[in-house]
């Protein structure tokens, strides 16, 4: 190969530097959706509040509501006179006048006059007459117009992800519809000549295809809804002739496997030749051969092409794809946590990795992560019983039980 003209073997935070540079070049449009479909989108713009909430003073309580100043100033108990009912809904205009309450129910309108409300458990009903038991202090069990947000306030942030806790408070302002990031479209490839699909038999030097269905799987849990293309053969033609295909018609075209270095790895010099390659090759284990580029004459997507090997699939889709799909959306790249390590550790190599482990908090609120030894790319028990990953910095290094490191939980 002569020298690159692209960021080649570049350091992982670089190649994170680059995804976020092509993601913000790239960042998808806002679209609208309704409520009911806005779950895990990005917000396009700011939420601004044009009702206060609560919308009027309204019971927190099943009860009565009275005038404080007529309770008995030694807390012994008092009668009042039940005027009328007030319910949650259509506001009935009553007005509570000296010596007198209304029964009230959770979310009704606070009567004119009334500026307490007294549970119904702490009262007693004889007749028309309600005895206050025990009182309630000043404005208890009153939720005052506008106390949790005001007219102008801002609720939702562009860029805050739409949880349901937000979709509630949108709901509460009547908003029926959010201004959301455009989810992107994902094109998935295996690559192989020794792929078989998971429910054929497999025949001698035959692997079934683990990386589509863990990928699809990877993407879905973003909420974005993939299409996975029949596995393409190491033929160079078919290849070309479906990733062009893919490269017109999907934001993102993720492929995994061939773009290594052996003679069947052909996605290298696909890309090269036919697209803008903007990062081959990050200094990371799992997941060297890791290549990003521009379609170019191959299409308008974007082509993230993942090594084969499952483990890596996974690693480099967490560390690297996931940001990517991320900052299309306007989303900030996921906070690494915090763990002790469980065990030793002895680093041998150079590049950062990404090691597999369980991670937990102990009964101290202490979390620790314990690496799994298996650590071959190939190793999809280890991965499969671990729900971490474990960022090993760069560099060689021998880690004693109980070294802070950063983690990525999956
Ligand atoms: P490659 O990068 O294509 O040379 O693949 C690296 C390793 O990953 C090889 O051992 C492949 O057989 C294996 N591999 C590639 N794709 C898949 C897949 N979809 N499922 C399971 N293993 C795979
Ligand atoms: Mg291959």
């Amino acid at each position: 190969m002569t020298e690159p003209t692209f960021p080649f073997r570049v350091p992982f935070d670089e190649a994170c530097g680059i995804v976020d540079a092509v993601a913000a070049e790239r960042r998808l449009q806002p679209q609208t959706v309704s409520l009911s479909r806005a779950h895990g989108h990005v917000l396009a713009r700011d939420v601004v509040a044009t009702l206060p909430q609560p919308p009027f003073d309204n019971s927190a309580m099943d009860g009565f509501a009275l005038r404080h100043a007529d309770l008995a100033a030694d807390g012994a108990p008092t009668r009042l006179r039940l005027t009328g009912e007030q319910f949650a809904g259509p506001d009935a205009a009553l007005t509570v006048e000296s010596g007198t309450c209304v029964r009230i129910t959770t979310g009704a309108p606070l009567p004119a006059g009334a500026d307490t409300v007294v549970m119904k458990e702490n009262t007693a009903l004889e007749g028309d007459a309600v005895i206050v038991q025990i009182a309630p202090k000043p404005g208890q069990h009153v939720r005052r117009a506008g106390e949790d947000s005001r007219v102008g306030d801002l609720l939702l942030r562009a860029g805050d992800t739409v949880t349901p806790a937000r979709i509630g408070l949108a709901a509460s302002q009547g908003l029926a519809q959010l201004d959301v990031v455009r989810r992107p479209t994902v094109a998935v490839f295996a690559t192989g000549d020794e792929l078989v699909e998971p429910g054929m038999s497999l025949g001698p030097g035959q692997i079934y295809n683990s990386n589509r269905d863990q990928l699809m799987a990877l993407l879905r849990a973003e909420g974005l809804e993939p299409v996975a293309f029949p596995t393409l053969p190491d033929d160079a033609a078919q290849v070309t002739s479906a990733l062009r295909h893919a490269g017109e018609a999907f934001d993102l075209v993720l492929t995994c496997g061939g773009v290594s270095a052996g003679e069947k790895d052909l996605l290298p010099e696909l890309l090269q030749r036919r697209g803008r390659v903007r990062v081959w090759k990050v200094m990371m284990k799992p997941g060297m051969p890791l290549l990003l580029a521009e379609g170019d004459t191959l299409g308008p997507s974007l082509f993230l092409c993942l090594p084969g090997n499952p483990v890596s699939v996974l690693a480099t889709w967490l560390a690297l794809g996931r940001r990517l799909v991320d900052g299309l959306q306007g989303r900030a790249p996921r906070a690494l946590r915090r763990a002790r390590l469980a065990s030793d550790w002895t680093k041998m190599h150079e590049r950062l990795e990404l090691l597999r482990g369980r991670w937990w908090i102990d009964d101290d609120g202490i979390s620790w992560v314990e690496p799994n030894p298996a650590d071959g790319s190939h190793r999809m028990l280890a991965a499969a019983d671990s729900d971490a990953l474990i960022v090993l910095d760069a560099g060689p290094r021998a880690y004693a039980t109980g070294t802070p490191v950063d983690v990525l939980p999956y």
